[in-house]
């Protein structure tokens, strides 16, 4: 004969027992779907501490001698018709040192038809991307896996990509690191109230 179920304490009928567990299973149901209180950051207050995160990166000028009073903020300017630049264009003789603006690790060292030549890197918490585009030429030290400092050069300013007959600048973008599939596409921070220093190699 099979034991019946029991509860602390006391023996349950078979029927009891099934209402029990039903009732277990049902809680346990709307614990784990629908309408449960958030508990996560609201958008707001996760887009907050991104923006104290990369305060707290001190980032540098990624362009060698330029200083903050040189720099302008370009982000919002557009760009076509419909475009937002959401980057910023630091203007600098064509072969000036880029560097790195903060500590982190290269991840992707490519062209592509707008930006040239190109590098993402990331953070060292792999909450920030950074992008650097319109390269004349990389550094030996810019590869996939390179662990960089900031003030290490990377790469040379151009005007490779859309760049192609202005001025030389780098177009530096930052945004918020989505996953390891899709690190290109977060969204972008304006890093412009955000710089600490003045580019200087390390
Ligand atoms: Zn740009």
């Amino acid at each position: 004969m099979r034991a019946l179920p029991s509860w602390p304490g006391r023996r349950i009928s078979p029927r009891r027992a099934l209402a029990l567990s039903l009732g277990a299973a049902l809680l346990t149901a709307c614990a784990s779907g629908g309408a449960r209180p958030s508990v996560g950051p609201t958008p707001e207050a996760a887009a907050a501490t991104d923006t104290g995160y990369l305060r707290s990166r001190g980032l540098m000028i990624p362009v060698l001698g330029v200083t903050l009073d040189r720099l302008s903020d370009t982000f919002y300017d557009r760009r076509g018709e419909e475009r937002i630049h959401r980057a910023i264009d630091i203007l600098a003789p064509k072969g000036t040192p880029v560097l790195a603006a903060d500590n982190g690790t290269i991840v992707r060292v490519s062209s592509n038809s707008l930006g040239g030549l190109t590098i993402y890197a990331i953070d060292p918490l792999r909450r920030l991307v950074y992008y650097y585009a319109h390269l004349d030429r990389y550094d030996v030290i810019a590869y996939k896996g390179k662990v960089v400092a900031k003030g290490d050069v990377i790469g040379y300013v151009g005007t490779t990509g859309n760049a192609r007959g202005g001025p030389p600048h780098l177009h530096f973008q930052v945004m918020r690191y989505r996953d390891e599939r899709r690190y290109w596409d977060g969204e972008p921070i304006d890093p412009f109230p955000y710089f600490a220093t003045t580019g200087q190699d390390r």
